[in-house]
């Protein structure tokens, strides 16, 4: 029997989406993930880490008093202080640690550029702000990377240090979605690229009226049957997410599915065995 009886984050609402069997089984079972021993060092991750440390402990990267190198330097201490190098590190294919710190630090001065062009460097940024509220009977989770709260409203960030054909503008609209629930208009946003720079996405109510009357539903329909205790199983969507899907071994519809291999030998014809001799 699968139940679900939290809050739904953007994370559990895109698998209802995307595959709500992939769903069914990361509720049933724990994500590998959870379990992954080491720290898989990719530099995107790290700049965001590096960005929400240095809001977090509000170091001063006002413009006019610090300059870059001395933002630099503070993204180098943190860096090498963190928790991250605490643990054991797996390296992209190919990459040293030399080649991260130089990653990290081109995507740090490219973020840096990124706040700068916002008009973000002098403003009350909060980050990593978990947002709760209830819509349509749902009760909606969002964690968001960073938030801007002025006067018009809010406005909402999310770091991706991936490519850009990755990122999921539906994921900003569910945050607008939850932000909005509870009474607090939604004053813009959108994905800072660390590796390529900013991209607006359109988080009008218009927009997000038009997410709602559409995924919201049909996600909602999904969440719904979790959360009344469903003991059948959730049709699968087959596809692109089946490559990085965990369960990919288990499901019995996954294209990644390879046949099993043939580990018998082949018959030897024309060798004589010992018993022959
Ligand atoms: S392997 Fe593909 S179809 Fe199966 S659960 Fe994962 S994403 Fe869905």
């Amino acid at each position: 029997m699968t139940v679900w009886n939290k809050p739904v984050s953007w994370s559990k609402f895109k698998l209802a989406l995307d595959c709500p069997r992939q769903l069914q089984y990361t509720i049933d079972k724990h994500p590998v993930s959870d379990t992954r021993p080491n720290f898989y060092a990719e530099a995107g991750t790290i700049t965001q880490f590096v960005f929400e440390q240095i809001f977090n402990q509000g170091i001063n990267m006002r413009p006019g008093g610090e300059t870059l190198s001395v933002f630099e330097r503070a993204t180098e201490k943190i860096l090498k202080s963190s928790w991250y190098l605490n643990r054991q590190i797996t390296y992209p294919y190919g990459k040293t640690e030399e080649d991260l710190f130089t990653d990290v630090r081109n995507g740090v001065r490219k973020g840096w550029e990124i706040f700068k062009d916002l008009k973000l460097l002098n403003r009350p940024i909060r980050s990593e702000v978990k947002w709760m509220s209830t819509f349509r009977n749902m009760r909606v989770f969002a964690l968001i990377d960073f938030v801007l709260e002025s006067q018009r409203g809010i406005a909402i960030y999310d770091g991706k240090g991936h490519a850009k054909k990755d990122a999921d503008e539906r994921q900003l609209l569910y945050y607008a979605l939850t932000v909005q629930s509870s009474n607090k208009p939604v004053s813009g946003g959108g994905f800072l690229y660390w590796k390529h720079g900013f991209e607006k996405v359109d988080i009008s109510p218009e927009a997000v009226k038009e997410f709602v009357d559409g995924p919201f539903i049909e996600g909602q329909a999904i969440m719904r049957q979790l959360m009344g205790g469903i003991a059948t199983d959730l049709p699968t969507k087959p596809g692109k997410s089946c490559h990085f899907c965990s369960w990919k071994n288990v499901c019995p519809d996954s294209t990644e599915l390879k046949p099993p291999v043939d580990h018998s030998l082949p018959e030897l014809v024309g060798f004589k065995t010992t018993d022959d001799v």
